[in-house]
C-alpha cells in the first residue's frame, strides 16, 4: 500500500488537514496519512521580504520524506503551512512542487478570506486548499499547467483564478496522470 503523506508545518489547523486528507484520495486514488508536525521553518524566513522561501521548506520536506523509515509506502510528500511562501522571482506562491518528483507544499496563507480584508469562509478555504493540493501532486506526477481554466492543473496567480477552477482533472490530464502514475497492483 503506498500512501501520500502530509506533513503540516508550523501551526496548521487540523480541521484543515483531515479535510484535504479525506479528499485528496477521492481524486487521487492514494489514500492519504497525516504526519506530526514539524516546527516553524524559520530557516526558510527571509527578513527582507518577510515571507517564507518555498524551495527551502520544499528541501526540508524532501529531506523528510528521505529520512521516514519505511520510505518505500510513501509516494508523496505533501508539506502544508499557513505562512506567506515567496520564490527569488515571485512575489508570492500558493505553492510549490517537484516536477515527477516526491515532493509539494501549499501554503494556506492567502487562502483565506482573511487575508483580503474579508470576513472568513471556512468552507471556500477548504475547497481553495483542496484544489491547490491536487494542483501541486498534479507536478509530482508529472503534470505541467494546463490550459483549461476548470482543470485543476490550470495556473493561478490569484484566489478568482482558485475558484473559478473545478478541483478535477481534465480529460487530457486524467490521461496523462493514468499514464504516468505507478500501477499499484495492491
Ligand atoms: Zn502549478
Ligand atoms: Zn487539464
Amino acid at each position: 500500500m503506498k500512501w501520500i503523506y502530509i506533513l503540516p508545518i508550523g501551526l496548521v489547523n487540523p480541521a484543515t488537514l483531515k479535510y484535504v486528507a479525506e479528499e485528496i484520495p477521492l481524486k487521487l486514488n492514494y489514500r492519504c496519512k497525516i504526519m506530526e508536525s514539524i516546527g516553524e521553518p524559520s530557516y526558510a524566513f527571509e527578513p527582507k521580504r518577510g515571507q517564507y522561501s518555498s524551495a527551502k521548506i520544499l528541501r526540508e520536506i524532501l529531506n523528510k520524506a528521505q529520512a521516514h523509515p519505511v520510505s518505500e509506502d510513501l509516494i508523496k510528500i505533501l508539506g502544508i503551512v499557513d505562512l506567506d511562501l515567496c520564490t527569488p522571482i515571485l512575489t508570492f506562491v500558493f505553492g510549490e512542487a517537484q516536477l515527477g518528483g516526491k515532493a509539494a507544499l501549499i501554503s494556506l496563507r492567502r487562502l483565506h478570506q482573511e487575508y483580503y480584508g474579508l470576513p472568513p469562509n471556512p468552507p471556500l478555504l477548504l475547497k481553495r486548499a483542496v484544489k491547490e493540493a491536487l494542483h501541486e501532486l498534479g507536478h509530482t506526477f508529472g503534470l505541467t499547467h494546463c490550459l483549461d481554466p476548470k482543470c485543476v492543473m490550470y495556473f493561478s496567480n490569484s484566489v478568482k483564478n482558485i475558484d473559478t477552477k473545478s478541483d478535477k482533472f481534465c480529460d487530457s490530464c486524467s490521461i496523462l496522470l493514468s499514464e504516468k502514475k505507478p500501477k499499484v497492483t495492491e
